[in-house]
């Protein structure tokens, strides 16, 4: 700070040393001191100005080559200036890794200025509600989402609740449900939360389905039992009506009991962990088990008409497949099971297993019973989806099999499949992927 006084000193000094060497009268030396004390405070001030000018563009890297004090000024005010960037450097990249968080998110976000316009969104919103993303910044949301119920709710200005739409990309076969919370925060601004609920509207509506469902298939049996016990109750029956009247309700009770049995199969199919690949299951064990309760099941069912049922001639006897013996039994046997209980008496089953194309194994069951529709082949594995639903009653089955089927096959990494052609006969197959498979 001292310099610039001294600066202005020597100027003078300097003006008034020239001015007396160069005159004779003390004037022209005080004359010449002024001059070069204005000759000093231009060229101060000519620093000042590139200062000031440094200063306007905020470029720390390209400061100004000013002595005294306006060096010290652009060096202060360069580190401040560095400090800053460094600070906005930071920050930035907060806000890009703040938005990369969002733009991860599984549910859409889109922030609404005060008048309703979209400044930013992230790219599951932008998916959500058909935007794009780059475009429509500034758009108004309003003209954007034309969905009625989403009108209404923007304009109702009330958000406690949110509301649910058709997604951009819905249609009557994929349906699309988006549900859409707007949450104010800040100055009248928005925060507009969205998320695909399809899924969960789906589990919901299946839940449901599968209530009604069961509530249905028990509350038939349980009223023809209860009918019967009071005909018992307050008729008085010959020993032949009353033996017929049990043995009836014998059946019912029987029905509600398989449909107990394959609900819990089907629950604990849900709820237990992946077969392992320790327990080797021999696939001609199987084979022979299920062949032979099959026998007995259409000897009961055909009254002295029974199917020929065999083992198919090509099986592989010498292989074994690794999984749950009890769940794989229970597959097979519902395949062997659906073919004596759907194919007419007298009629061919034939079932065995196979090296698939994949190297994987398959058992497969041909019948030469009824065959299926093709439209109803997509549906079988639905819980309760029936297609003959006299032939399905009558013969004991609860609607499940195919269900826990499939379950057990994917379980174990399978698939299953079935051919068939209406009055031809069908084909229902289970695969096992190849490291399930030991060929001896
Ligand atoms: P269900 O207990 O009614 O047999 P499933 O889930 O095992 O239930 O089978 C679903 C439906 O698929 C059955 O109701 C039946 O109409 C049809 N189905 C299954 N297997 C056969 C088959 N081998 N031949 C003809 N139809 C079959």
């Amino acid at each position: 700070m001292i310099r610039r006084p001294l600066e202005l000193s020597a100027a003078l000094l300097s003006g008034g040393a020239l001015g007396a060497w160069l005159g004779e009268s003390s004037w022209t030396a005080l004359w010449a001191a002024w001059l070069g004390a204005v000759v000093w405070v231009l060229l101060d001030n000519l620093r000042a100005r590139r200062v000031l000018e440094w200063l306007k563009t905020g470029e720390s890297s390209r400061s100004p080559d000013v002595s005294a004090v306006w060096g010290e000024v652009v060096e202060q005010a360069r580190r401040g200036l560095r400090a800053m960037d460094r600070k906005a450097r930071k920050s930035e990249a907060r806000l890009e890794e703040f938005l990369a968080a969002i733009q991860a998110s599984p549910n859409g976000v889109v922030l609404l200025d005060k008048t309703g316009a979209i400044e930013w969104c992230n790219l599951t919103a932008a998916e959500h509600l058909g935007f794009d993303p780059k475009r429509d910044l500034r758009q108004y949301v309003r003209n954007l989402v034309r969905d009625p119920v989403f009108a209404a709710y923007l304009k109702g200005n009330s958000f406690k609740q949110g509301v649910e739409i058709d997604g951009r990309n819905a249609t009557p076969s994929h349906p699309q449900r988006i549900s859409i919370h707007i949450h104010p925060y800040g100055k009248n601004r928005k925060l507009l939360l969205t998320r695909d609920v399809t899924a969960l509207q789906l589990a919901e509506a299946m839940r449901r389905d599968f209530v009604a469902n069961v509530s249905h298939e028990i509350r038939t049996p349980l009223t023809v039992v209860s009918g019967f016990i009071e005909t018992l109750l307050n008729l008085e029956l010959s020993e032949e009506e009353r033996r017929r009247y049990l043995t009836l309700m014998g059946q019912q009770a029987d029905r509600m009991q398989h449909l107990v049995a394959d609900l819990l199969t089907l629950s604990r199919l849900e709820g237990s962990p992946v077969p392992g690949s320790s327990e080797w299951v021999s696939c001609d064990d199987l084979l022979r088990q299920v062949l032979e309760e099959a026998q007995a099941l259409s000897v009961v069912l055909t009254e002295g008409q029974p199917h020929a049922i065999a083992a198919d001639a090509a099986t592989e006897e010498a292989m074994q497949v690794a999984g749950s013996r009890s769940e794989l039994h229970s597959a097979l046997s519902n395949l062997m099971g659906n073919a004596v209980r759907y194919t007419p008496p007298g009629g061919r089953i034939t079932a065995g297993w196979r090296v698939a194309q994949d190297g994987g194994a398959e058992f497969f069951v041909q019948d030469t019973g009824p065959g299926i529709a093709a439209e109803h082949l997509p549906r079988l594995t639905e819980r309760f989806y029936r297609v003959d639903r006299s032939r399905s009653r009558e013969t004991g089955g609860t609607g499940l099999g195919l269900a826990i089927v499939k379950h057990v096959a994917q379980r174990h990494g399978g698939q299953m499949r079935v051919q068939s052609q209406l009055g031809l006969g069908s084909t229902f197959s289970l695969s096992l992927p190849p490291a399930r498979v030991l060929l001896d």
